[in-house]
């Protein structure tokens, strides 16, 4: 007997119509659906008219419930993993279970849509290469400046936010990063009161305070790209720093210049501020 397939399922992020065709036909074609909370799931399957059998999967039980899936692939059922929202595996449970898939042999297929990261990102006009998604911060403020720290690239950065901490969050990003950098604040997205704001850190809490509502629902943040330093400022500082291990800061700062490239004097100047 050859064995099942686990697909793996984005749903909608608010808006129900935004279950693509394939989506539905997968959940309409499983024999299982693996999914976080039944009574989410089974609201989505009733609006399409499919009965199936839900399963859940959470954090609480994600291996144990892994191993009976795994038993089914392997007996030839086809298995769907969705969520209560967006792609699985994206700040969602679902990884375990993949992993677990592959470590089998059991073919994993996914089945694209919805994801609150993409479609964010893709309203932000953040013209990028790349981005870095950083999923939710810490929810303690120490530990959260702690993770804004590594946050400074030169490029996007996307993050998740809950309601409760979403003034707090904007707050910490204005200190760490200035009043100046951009910040898109993209609010549920694809519902009836979906906004997106694209706006300087400094206004961003004004903006968020402006409406009493605007502290409910869900939140995205694309943080603006930061200034790409210059490797050879970065190399210069680094260079000269290991040279004024052993020579005097005129030595060091005449040879730094000469690999780096970098400016003498400014590097003279580093050394005998490095001395003080
Ligand atoms: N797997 C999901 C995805 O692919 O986007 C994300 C799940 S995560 C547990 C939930 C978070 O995603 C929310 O707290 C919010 O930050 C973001 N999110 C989900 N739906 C959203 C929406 N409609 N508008 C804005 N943010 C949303």
């Amino acid at each position: 007997m050859s064995a099942g397939t686990l697909f793996v399922v984005a749903t909608p992020i608010g808006n129900l119509a935004d279950a693509s065709p394939r989506s539905l036909e997968a959940l309409r074609a499983a024999d299982l659906i693996a999914c976080e909370d039944t009574r989410t799931t089974r609201t989505l399957l009733a609006r399409h008219g499919i009965s199936a059998q839900v399963i859940a999967v959470h954090e609480h039980n994600e291996m144990a419930a892994a191993a009976g899936l795994i038993d089914a692939l392997r007996q030839g059922r086809n298995v769907a993993l969705v969520t209560d929202a967006g792609t699985p595996g994206v700040s969602d449970p679902g990884a375990l279970l993949v992993a677990e898939a592959h470590r089998a042999g059991i073919k994993v297929s996914p089945l694209p849509g919805p994801s609150a990261a993409a479609a964010a990102f893709s309203v932000s006009g953040f013209a990028a290469d790349g981005f870095l998604f950083a999923g939710f911060l810490p929810s303690t403020s120490a530990a959260r400046r702690k993770a804004l720290e590594t946050l400074d690239l030169p490029f996007p950065v996307i993050l998740y936010e809950a309601p409760h901490r979403i003034l707090e969050t904007l707050t910490d990003l204005a200190a760490r990063f200035g009043p100046e950098r951009e910040i898109v604040i993209a609010r549920e997205l694809t519902k009836k009161f979906e906004e997106v704001a694209r706006l300087p850190l400094g206004a961003a809490q004004r903006w968020l305070l402006a409406d009493p509502h605007r502290q409910q629902g869900e939140f995205v943040l694309v943080l603006a790209p930061g200034e790409a330093k210059p490797a050879t400022a970065l190399d210069a500082e680094r260079t000269l720093g290991a040279l004024l291990e052993f020579l005097a800061p005129s030595e060091a700062a005449k040879i730094a210049a000469r690999l780096t490239g970098q400016p003498r004097r400014l590097l003279y100047r580093k050394a005998l501020e490095r001395a003080k």
